[in-house]
């Protein structure tokens, strides 16, 4: 059964996008099975996947609205070895277009069901803000992945989305587990940025990731690449502190390596390419 996982917090520039495609680049080497969902209409997992915005014939809208299933709408990232549920700017359409449907919360839960026996992961990188999008992600999944900045005002803005997520878990999803925080960004030779990781460290203890991922310039350049850092350049040290993420993330939520690295399952979908305005 995939495990699912939304990478969320409710800070935009954090480091969730860089963090949804490399870890879905680092499980995908080390012979995961994934479906990276990009769920933010600014499509930038999508892109920093080597999948074109533009070009998508399907994309994640289509499936909350019902109009194509999981199967059909997913691409194999040929480059990346997952993978991908793409967005656009048609994604901010159905904020407003699922208000009135049934179940409106649940919409990317149950179109999810279909394919839990393709993948190991599923990666849902979520847009910046509480919405309807966000609260998809996070009733479709059993865990949440929280990268944060060591900064001077990082500590409350975990605890507002700790609230936010004890907030899901009393209406909508009991199950929804804070799988951990992940610090991002990291420069060690910063006095500050030591002692709010030490803070961390003590207030939250083991749900803070053993990995760290520096801040390293080759990860903020592949996504002009249409790559995750890890497949860009694999040599780069951010990259290996994502494949070392990785594995910290089968340990810990009881994953199981394969021997030999499984090849990614080809779409069965047949692709016809829609432009989209500009999106
Ligand atoms: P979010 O999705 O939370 O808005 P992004 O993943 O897009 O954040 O990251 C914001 C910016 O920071 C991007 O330009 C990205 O390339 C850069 N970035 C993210 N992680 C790192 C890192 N570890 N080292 C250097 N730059 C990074
Ligand atoms: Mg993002």
């Amino acid at each position: 059964m995939a495990k699912i996982f939304c990478v969320a917090n409710q800070k935009g520039g954090v480091g969730k996008t860089t963090t949804a495609v490399n870890l879905a680049a680092g499980l995908a080497r080390i012979g995961q099975r994934v479906l990276l969902i990009d769920l933010d209409p600014q499509g930038n997992a999508t892109m920093g996947s080597g999948v074109d915005k533009r070009q998508l014939a399907l994309s994640v809208y289509a499936v909350l609205i019902g109009a194509a299933t999981v199967r059909e709408a997913a691409t194999l990232s040929e480059a990346c070895g997952y993978h991908v549920l793409g967005a656009n700017r048609e994604l901010a359409g159905a904020e407003i277009e699922l208000v009135p449907m049934e179940r409106r919360e649940k919409r990317l839960k149950e179109a999810l069901a279909e394919v839990a026996l393709d993948y190991d992961f599923v990666l849902i990188d979520c847009p910046p803000s509480l919405s309807l999008l966000t609260l998809n992600g996070l009733c479709a999944a059993h865990g949440v992945v929280v990268p944060m900045q060591c900064e001077y005002f990082a500590l409350e803005g975990v605890t507002d989305l700790l609230h936010t997520i004890g907030q899901v878990r009393i209406h909508l999803n009991k199950d929804l587990e804070i799988i951990g925080l992940l610090r991002v960004m990291f420069d060690p030779r910063t006095t500050l940025q030591q002692q709010v990781s030490a803070q961390l460290q003590a207030h939250f203890g083991d749900k803070v990731f053993d990995t760290v991922i520096p801040r390293n310039v080759r990860l903020a350049e592949a996504p002009s690449y249409g790559l995750p850092g890890v497949v860009f350049d694999p040599a780069a040290k951010g990259s290996q502190a994502f494949v070392a993420f990785a594995r910290e993330m089968v340990e810990r939520v009881g994953g199981k390596l394969p021997a030999r690295p499984r090849p990614p399952r080809k779409s069965a979908a047949k692709k016809t390419v829609k432009t989209t305005p500009s999106a």
